[in-house]
C-alpha cells in the first residue's frame, strides 16, 4: 500500500448471479464496518460483466436486501456493464506495451496439453501462444504475461500470502474467447477508478489477489490494503453460494441475520440486541467493531438454519 496516509474507501462488489446469502452478508458487513470505523467511505459496485451467469432482477434484489438490512452506501452504485470502454482501454494499454497477447488455444487444447494444476483447480496455461500464433491460428482470448518472481502481500486477516504466478496460475485471461472481459481485469480497473484504498472480501478470493496485484503493477495502479474474511461453509465444508444452494437472506429476520454475521466475524454483540431494532444493532456494531477479533481462518463451518 501507498505509505502516504490516504483516505479510506472500501467497497462491496456483489455479482448479481442470485440473491444475497449469509456468506455475502458477512462480506458486506465486514467491509462496511471496517470502512465506517475508520471514518471512511463505503461503495457498492455491481459486478455484472459475466452476462451468461446473470440472473434477471438479481441486481435490484441485492440492493433492496442491502437496504432492508440497513446498509447505507456512498454515492451511486457502479455497474460494471457500463464500464466496458474502460476495460477495453486497459487491455489496449497492456497490448501496446507487449504485456498482453492474443491466444488461440481452445479449452480442449489446454486440457490436453497442460501439465500442472492451477490454484483455482483449473490448469496452468503452458504459454503456447506467448511467442506468437502459428500461421492460420485465430486469436480467441487475450492473456497477460505473468511475473517470474513471486508476488507477496500482507493480508490484514490471513497474514503473509506468497504466490508464484508463473508456476501456480500461468498467463491468465483478460478477455475471454466469448468476448467478455474477465473478472480479474474488471475488478482491478474499477478498484483504481473508484480509488479503493481497502479491499475487504471473502477468503475465497485470496488466490485471485496476486493476479490483481500483478495487473495493478502492469497498469501503474496503486495496490490497496487487503483483508480476506473467513468464508462461511456448510457441513460438507463447501462455501455457501448459489451453487451449494445457500438459503437467501430473510429480510424479515434482518436483526437475527446481522447478529449471526457479527458473531461469525468474532464480534460479541450482547444478547439483548436480539430484541432490538435495526438501528440499535448498527449503532452497537459501529461503536464496537473490533477488527482484531475476526477469526484468522479461511473457512468456518456454520450450522444449517
Ligand atoms: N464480484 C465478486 C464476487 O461476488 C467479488 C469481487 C471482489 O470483492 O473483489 O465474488
Amino acid at each position: 500500500m501507498d505509505t502516504e496516509l490516504q483516505h479510506y474507501r472500501g467497497r462491496f462488489a456483489p455479482s448479481p448471479t442470485g440473491p444475497l446469502h449469509f456468506g455475502s452478508l458477512v462480506a458486506a458487513l465486514g467491509s462496511c464496518l471496517d470502512a465506517r470505523r475508520q471514518g471512511g467511505q463505503w461503495l457498492v459496485r455491481m459486478e455484472d460483466v459475466d452476462t451468461p451467469r446473470l440472473v434477471p432482477g438479481a441486481a435490484d434484489a441485492i440492493l433492496n436486501t442491502l437496504e432492508a438490512f440497513g446498509f447505507e452506501w456512498d454515492g451511486p452504485v457502479l455497474y460494471q456493464s457500463r464500464r466496458l470502454e474502460a476495460y477495453a482501454e486497459a487491455l489496449e494499454k497492456l497490448r501496446d506495451a507487449g504485456m498482453a497477447y492474443g491466444c488461440a488455444c481452445s479449452r480442449k487444447e489446454i486440457a490436453d496439453l497442460a501439465t500442472s494444476v492451477a490454484v483455482d483447480g483449473g490448469q496452468v496455461y503452458p504459454g503456447f501462444c506467448r511467442e506468437g500464433l502459428a500461421p492460420g491460428r485465430q486469436v480467441r482470448a487475450w492473456r497477460l504475461r505473468v511475473a517470474e518472481e513471486p508476488i507477496a502481500f500482507d493480508d490484514r486477516v490471513q497474514g503473509r500470502v506468497v504466490q508464484h504466478l508463473a508456476r501456480d496460475v500461468g498467463d491468465f485471461v483478460l478477455r475471454r474467447a466469448d468476448g467478455l472481459f474477465a473478472y480479474q481485469l474488471a475488478v482491478t480497473v474499477d478498484d483504481e477508478f473508484q480509488s479503493i484504498s481497502h479491499v475487504v472480501r471473502g477468503a475465497d478470493l485470496l488466490a485471485s489477489t496476486p493476479r490483481q496485484i500483478w495487473l495493478q503493477r502492469c497498469l501503474g495502479f496503486a495496490t490497496p490494503a487487503h483483508a480476506h474474511l473467513p468464508v462461511a461453509a456448510n457441513g460438507a465444508g463447501e462455501k455457501l453460494s448459489k451453487q451449494t444452494l445457500a438459503r437467501p437472506l430473510a429480510t424479515d429476520r434482518a436483526v437475527a441475520e446481522l447478529l449471526q454475521a457479527l458473531h461469525f466475524l468474532g464480534q460479541a454483540p450482547p444478547a439483548e440486541l436480539a430484541s432490538a431494532g435495526l438501528a440499535e444493532v448498527w449503532a452497537w456494531a459501529q461503536a464496537n467493531w473490533s477488527f482484531a477479533a475476526i477469526p484468522r481462518q479461511a473457512l468456518i463451518v456454520i450450522p444449517p438454519t
